[in-house]
């Protein structure tokens, strides 16, 4: 299928001279205002723009004086995102947007149309540390982490688009709508960028701010064991996936090189310690790649060491990316892999692969925009 034309545009100015907005605390806005004079309530709507009416400059604050307008517009941007290159897949149910950073580090955002949902899968780093080897991010290693900042303005983006009637023509949507799930599945280990991540998780799941019930959060990690068990303590019910890909310690290592610092059977009992607190489903993401982690005594193996648990298989027809050794297991083999896994006691679906004409899996967008920049 022919993916459509990328369109690059602006959504923010003179990043690199300002401090922008989501970048900080409550506690720091209301600073500012009173830094400037202005009574507290003046700070409470600044906040309702930013995260209640997803407001892109403060032009369009239009209950604040005018003179206050112009003295934040002298000092502060609103979203640290720069520019944008959008792609749209041919049925209007899939949108990727390669966001630029004000230092010109790109990052990835999708969103995926469902009959209910509006799903989001945010980055939470540009680039990332840990080296899968399926995986077209994992090749360019780490940039650095992303600021709450950035990792909230992604959401709010989309909210901004879904809440106004461009966004009908472009994609599968009706009326204006909003953001209903996130998944933290893009680009960057979540949990390797922890503080600003749960500080991005606040806010979004402040009912002050964007507001977004916790259960229709899900962070997926590769599995750092040390925040699995710190994520248990944060007393927040956002939802965890584990992306396992291999239910052996030989397999894994070879497709996860973190796996040798936290190897499968430990990996396991965090999760189990996870469920113990938190009396909460974990999810378990497993790629399928054909001739490499497919086969039905390998799915009897997964279900053997799962069904144990309070959990749930999410498999996935790998992405493929180009030059890559890694392919996607086929429909059969698949629908098989699944069977067993159900067979065995333990909860299986095939996750819609959603995308690939628009490069859709994690980091593939970004890479392709690199290499032709290269060419
Ligand atoms: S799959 Fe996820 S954790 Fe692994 S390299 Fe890619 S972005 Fe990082």
């Amino acid at each position: 299928m022919e993916r459509m034309a990328e369109i690059t545009f602006d959504v923010g100015t003179e990043q690199k001279e300002k401090t922008a907005l989501l970048d900080l605390s409550w506690e720091e806005v209301t600073q500012i205002v009173a830094g400037l004079g202005e009574p507290t309530y003046r700070a409470r709507q600044i906040w309702e723009w930013v995260y209640k009416h997803f407001a892109a400059s403060f032009d369009e604050m239009a209950n604040l004086p005018r003179v206050l307008r112009e003295k934040l517009d002298e000092r502060w941007v609103i979203s640290p995102l720069a520019s944008a290159t959008r792609i749209l897949s041919q049925d209007g149910d899939t949108q990727k947007v390669l966001f630029r950073l004000a230092d010109g580090q790109t990052v990835e955002t999708v969103l995926m149309l469902y009959d209910k949902r509006r799903t989001l899968c945010i980055s939470s780093q540009a680039g990332c540390a840990m080296g899968c080897t399926f995986c077209a991010t994992a090749q360019g290693g780490l940039a650095r982490n992303l600021t709450a900042g950035e990792i909230v303005a992604q959401v709010l983006y989309f909210a901004r688009y879904l809440a106004n009637s461009e966004a009908g023509p472009q994609m599968n949507v009706e009326r204006p709508t909003s953001v209903t799930n996130v998944v933290l599945m893009g680009m960057g280990e979540p949990m390797h960028n922890y503080r600003n991540v749960w500080s991005a998780l606040r806010r979004l799941t402040d009912a002050d701010a964007f507001g977004l019930g916790a259960r229709h959060i899900t962070l997926s990690t590769v599995g750092l064991i040390p925040m699995i068990d710190r994520m248990a303590d944060e007393g927040v019910q956002i939802a965890l996936a584990v992306s396992l890909h291999a239910p052996n310690d030989a397999l894994r290592s070879s497709l996860v090189p973190i796996n040798s610092r936290y190897p499968v059977a430990d990996l396991l009992a965090a999760v189990q310690r996870y469920i113990d607190k938190t009396h909460r489903r974990v999810t378990f993401e497993y790629a399928l790649m054909q001739g490499i982690n497919d086969s039905p005594a390998l799915a009897a193996e997964l279900a053997d060491k799962l069904s144990p648990l309070l959990c749930h298989v999410n498999v996935i027809p790998l992405n493929p990316i180009p030059d890559s050794p890694f392919q996607p297991t086929s429909d059969v083999d698949t629908a098989r892999f699944v069977e067993i896994l159900r067979s065995r006691g333990v909860a299986a679906t095939v996750r819609l692969r959603r995308g690939i004409e628009i490069n859709a899996g994690c980091g593939q967008l970004r890479r392709a925009v690199q290499r032709r920049g290269a060419e």
